[in-house]
């Protein structure tokens, strides 16, 4: 039997960094020696080698390397990384390969590294282009950091993308200025721009006030369409045709494949998610993931919140394709009247989506197709 291609993506987790920024959620440690990053970027280059003997040779879009800081790791681990996609014939330019860095870690050896095994996008956690605020955020890299870095990183990557963090702390920002001062240093291609949530932590910085959460939004938004980026998805801006290829795996439905402590994987096929649990020892001892198959109900919602952060908004044929039901029999008249008559968002016939307004009031639409979806599986269930 034949089987349509799956694009497919896989997906590194390095949960290593040098020290923890104040206003982090992600699972990462600070390892206590080299040991342990040797150990697992063993255990990591194994579970590559074995994943992509099963991927087709042209399903493989992407491989991405997250964190933590990938950039915290030893040369060796970049050299096997490389050598593990050249023995499997991965033809590295033909995807996506992109690093996320922390631009306090990098250096024109490791990025020469990194450009000489096929890294093709650097990923860079720039957060603020303001002392006080990096200070604050707990961030090792400085603006001088970042002075030196930057314009290296530009010069030897085609593609490169910043993460920048609003929306935090008390103390007021200027991030109109602060874009300003980045893309006169280095202009990136990509953009992403996630909006702080304060961590349940004591101690964690606190989140800024919702009209100064607007404001610096306005900001970003003026700043990067000044500047010619679009925003394909709530968070993420780009320059057309550097629309991140990955993330497009997650918002589309399509395959992915997780690789390391707390990494995450999804099989569309068979409405399958596993993670590997947050523990780097059991992921050296014996990586073993936890695997969930997913109710129809909770995929139809992931589908839906997922594809609606995306400009493109929802594939109405695909989303029937997949679970046999026309999307537009979901639609209560009460979440007509809220979101389409109101302009937040649009129905054509092919696409349901935000509009630039609706964006804004994404967790309400979200929250009311939520309610939809349940109703309908309720009454079609009994
Ligand atoms: S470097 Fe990244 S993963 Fe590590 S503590 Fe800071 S934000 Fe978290």
């Amino acid at each position: 039997m034949k089987t349509a291609r799956a694009a497919t993506g896989i997906y590194i987790h390095v949960p290593f960094c040098v020290s923890r920024c104040t206003y982090c959620d992600f699972f990462s440690t600070v390892p206590e020696d080299d040991a342990i990053k040797a150990a697992y970027g063993a255990r990591v280059i194994a579970l590559l080698e074995r994943e992509l003997g099963t991927v087709r040779s042209g399903d493989l879009v992407s491989l991405y390397l997250g964190g933590g800081s990938p950039s915290t790791m030893p040369p060796s681990f970049f050299t096997a990384l490389g050598a593990a996609l050249r023995n499997a014939g991965i033809a590295v330019p033909a995807i996506e390969f992109t690093v996320e860095a922390n631009p306090a870690d990098l250096s024109a050896r490791s990025l020469d590294l990194f450009a000489a095994i096929g890294v093709n996008r650097l990923s860079l956690g720039v957060q603020a282009a303001d002392d006080a605020v990096l200070a604050a955020m707990g961030r090792r890299a400085t603006r001088a950091t970042l002075k030196k870095i930057l314009p290296t990183a530009r010069e030897k990557f085609g593609d490169l993308s910043y993460d920048i963090i609003y929306g935090f702390g008390k103390r007021p920002r200027d991030l109109t200025a602060e874009l300003a001062w980045l893309f006169d240093l280095a202009a990136p291609d990509h953009l992403s721009a996630y909006c702080y949530t304060r961590p349940h932590r004591r101690g964690a910085p606190p989140v800024a006030s919702e009209d100064t959460v607007v404001e610096e939004e306005e900001a970003i938004a003026r700043s990067l369409t000044a500047r010619r980026f679009s925003r394909y998805e709530v968070s993420n801006w780009s320059r057309r045709g550097f629309e991140s290829v990955h993330n497009r795996l997650y918002w589309s439905w399509d395959r992915y494949i997780g690789i390391g402590a707390g990494a995450h994987g999804f099989e569309p096929r068979d409405g399958i998610r596993y993670r590997y649990p947050d523990s780097v020892a059991a992921f050296i001892r014996r990586p073993s993931p936890i695997v969930e198959r997913l109710p129809r109900e909770t995929l139809m919602r992931e589908f839906v919140m997922l594809a609606l952060r995306t400009a493109e908004g929802v594939p109405l044929d695909k989303f029937s394709k997949i679970f046999g039901i026309s999307f537009s029999e979901l639609l209560s008249p009460v979440t007509r009247a809220r979101f389409l008559d109101t302009g937040y968002a649009t129905l054509s016939a092919t696409r349901l989506r935000a509009t630039r307004s609706g964006f804004s009031f994404l967790n309400t639409l979200t929250a009311a197709l939520f309610d939809d979806i349940e109703r309908h599986e309720r009454v079609h269930a009994g």
